[in-house]
């Protein structure tokens, strides 16, 4: 058997309450307030020890046939040539590209430089621009993040700012611990607690269901060492023009 054919097996056809039967049988009765609240429920994505068990290809294969499930019920015709591709572009989508973040053996390697030119002040990388899934209900999240470090005395590239913000942004995400896991990393990686990270951020959920509201954003942030400094931080924020 399949590591998570149990699992897969469990998940009632007529998933009444709208959620994965996987997480429901776990955190049972309050998950649908989680779903509506968006809380998150820790730091780190919940991954069970078996996540990468299954190969890529093993995945692609397992969801495609999963999907095709769900649009049969949906009652489309998957004879049709628009929709019969459909299942596989939509598990190839997820296993190599919007949930690509979930395999740590998907993160940017990161080199860092000596910093040179003794630059001491901070550094800000603002409007890089993302697109996530919200974990609750599988839709777009997408936005612009900014973030800035004081270097302890090494420098990171440009672009892997980018690439951590898009790392952690592959994932089905909470706006709040994708903050936090951004922010964490960048303490890792830069070996410094000068750390700020700051998200706004639109929720498809919140957009095109529930309070259909189109206008609304998210803001979040975590602040860390030297940022935690109110003057050090109204900086960032007007370089953000925030
Ligand atoms: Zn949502």
């Amino acid at each position: 058997m399949k590591p998570n054919e149990t699992l897969w097996n469990q998940t009632p056809v007529n998933g009444s309450n709208g959620h994965n039967g996987n997480h429901s049988g776990k955190h049972g009765h309050f998950h649908d307030e989680i779903g509506e609240n968006h809380v998150a429920t820790s730091v780190e994505t919940p991954l069970r020890p078996d996540a990468f068990e299954l190969s890529d290809e093993q995945k692609i294969e397992m969801i495609e046939s999963r999907f095709r499930e769900i649009m049969d019920i949906l009652g489309l015709d998957l004879n049709d040539d628009s929709l019969n591709g459909t299942p596989r572009r939509v598990a190839k989508m997820y296993v190599k590209e919007i949930f690509s973040g979930l395999n740590p053996e998907n993160k940017p390697e990161i080199t860092l430089f000596d910093n040179h030119y003794n630059y001491r002040e901070m550094l800000v990388e603002k409007d890089i621009t993302f697109s996530s899934n919200c974990e609750h209900h599988f839709v777009p999240i997408y936005g612009r993040a900014h973030v800035a470090y004081i270097s302890k005395g090494k420098v990171i590239g440009l672009s892997k700012l980018n690439r951590i913000v898009q790392h952690f942004a592959r994932r089905p995400q909470v706006q709040e611990r994708m903050t936090r896991q951004i922010a964490e990393e960048l303490k890792k990686v830069l070996n410094t607690e000068d750390v700020a990270v700051l998200i706004d951020a639109n929720h498809m959920c919140v957009s095109s269901r529930g309070v259909m509201d189109p206008n609304s954003s998210t803001i979040t942030a975590d602040y860390s060492g030297k940022f935690k400094n109110s003057e050090t931080r109204k900086e960032f924020l007007r370089y953000i023009k925030m």
